[in-house]
């Protein structure tokens, strides 16, 4: 299941790439553009815009009314009838959707803060922003909130 999230919504795009959903964020005006976008690469638009899944009743669209990131997630995860356990949490770089890769624990020394390196075994990297990301304690917090959503 893919998604492309309207203007309105980045940090419920975020918040999909973290759970490992291949989350296109539009931050275009244009509506045409958006929806061509969907059909192509076969994504389920998340607008806000109540007005477009009326006028559009044959692409699939998730129809967002919550204001709070993480109600909006939630309200995501009911309607598209997501279940945990196919999700893969922290596979995919926040910023740039791309799968991120495992790299040596070496290769993270000195880029990553002293004390994380001590306390983290495994380290992955994303390959178009080089960020580098673990699982660290606030990736456990996010777990709570995961097991909550579902
Ligand atoms: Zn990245």
């Amino acid at each position: 299941m893919k998604f492309i999230a309207d203007r309105t919504l980045g940090k419920l795009a975020k918040g999909l790439r973290m759970l490992g959903y291949d989350t296109l964020y539009y931050r275009g005006e244009d509506i045409h553009q958006l929806i061509h976008l969907a059909r192509q690469e076969d994504r389920i638009i998340l607008t806000r815009n109540t007005k477009l899944a009326l006028r559009r009743p044959k692409d699939r669209i998730i129809t967002i009314s919550e204001d709070h990131p993480s109600c909006q997630l939630k309200e995501v995860v009911q309607k598209g009838t997501l279940s945990l356990g196919k999700e893969k949490p922290y596979t995919r770089c926040l910023l740039c959707n791309d799968p991120i890769d495992a790299i040596p624990r070496e290769e993270a020394e000195g880029k990553v803060p002293d004390f994380i390196f001590s306390q983290q075994r495994d380290f992955y990297r994303c390959p178009k922003c080089r960020r580098i990301y673990w699982q660290g304690s606030h990736l456990e917090n996010m777990q709570k909130k995961i097991e909550e959503l579902f």
